[in-house]
């Protein structure tokens, strides 16, 4: 039987931690606003924005809601961003993604200065991360780092294996398990006897984006499996990368789907903001 990784419970502590420390900082007269930019009207970023826009107000910290039409330019959304780097009680920028595809992604995070890139996506931001400076990082890695350290998992020297080299989450999740000193192997589509390689790890993250895909067959008895996928199955029913019930009765530890990886993400950028309005 494995432990349950609860990211419910652990981004529930980190809220109220941050609600804390926001409150101490409104005291120093230390406040600041997160502006949150939805282009068109995808449903499933409505509701990454809304669940955003609630962790905003109850750590304490303002939201700033952009929600543009589906036709805007990349041309008018460079000129908003352009604006709200200039704003000082600007702390944060956040740009919803996927963006309509007539809008380039890689020039919309360019855009956003290094000081207010709260998702951490910026080329700044990934090679500060990269060679261990000071600045923002990727919400989803962060959140599992923290989710494996609250959970008392030790990671200095031990094997992760992490499946997927995505630039928002399997390589900065690489770099910050090599950061807590792990032992890392990242594999991708391409990997030949990706089973082989799986079963090696005391670690296990899986961020390939296929449903349920990861078998028992995958994971080493006692191994700490991190499930990042979210999916709905053929019943609509939210579901991982991982088959749960398959993996659960091996592995020493494992997050569910829901309630393990997904609230971390929001919890992690609310970090960042409350980060960024202290850094001033
Ligand atoms: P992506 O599609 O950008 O990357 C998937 C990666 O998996 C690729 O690098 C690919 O090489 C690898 N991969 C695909 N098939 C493979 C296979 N058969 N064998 C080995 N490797 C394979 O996806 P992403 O953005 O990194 O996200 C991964 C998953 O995590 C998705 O399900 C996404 O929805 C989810 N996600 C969840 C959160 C969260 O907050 N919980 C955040 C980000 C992403």
């Amino acid at each position: 039987m494995a432990k349950i990784i609860d990211g419910k419970m652990i981004s529930q502590q980190i809220k109220d931690e941050l609600k804390e420390k926001a409150a101490k900082l409104k005291e120093q007269g230390k406040t600041g606003a997160l502006a949150v930019i939805q282009v068109g009207e995808d449903p499933a970023s409505s509701v990454y924005v809304r669940n955003k826009k609630n962790a905003c107000a109850y750590i304490g910290i303002e939201s700033l809601a952009y929600e543009l039409p589906n036709e805007t330019t990349e041309a008018e959304l460079l000129a908003l961003i352009d604006e709200l780097n200039g704003k000082s009680q600007v702390k944060g920028i956040l740009v919803q993604l996927p963006l309509p595809g007539h809008i380039s992604e890689d020039a919309v995070i360019r855009a956003i200065s290094p000081k207010k890139d709260v998702d951490g996506f910026h080329p700044q931001s990934v090679g500060a991360m990269t060679i261990g400076e000071p600045g923002f990082l990727s919400c989803t890695p962060a959140g599992i780092i923290q989710l494996l350290k609250r959970s008392g998992v030790e990671i200095a020297g031990k094997h992760c294996v992490i499946i997927g080299r995505s630039n928002i989450v399997g390589k900065p999740m690489a770099l910050l398990m090599l950061r807590e000193n792990a032992t890392v192997t990242i594999t991708h589509s391409k990997t030949s006897n990706l089973q082989e390689i799986c079963r090696q790890a005391d670690i296990l993250i899986v961020a390939m984006g296929r449903p349920q895909f990861i078998g028992a067959e995958y994971v080493k008895e006692g191994a700490v499996v991190i499930d990042v996928g979210i999916h709905r199955d053929a019943n609509k029913k939210l579901c991982g990368d991982v088959k749960y019930t398959e993996v659960e009765p091996i592995a020493s530890a494992i997050t569910p789907v829901p309630g393990g990886v997904g609230p971390m993400t929001i919890a992690m950028l609310m970090n960042n903001c409350v980060q960024s309005i202290e850094e001033g």
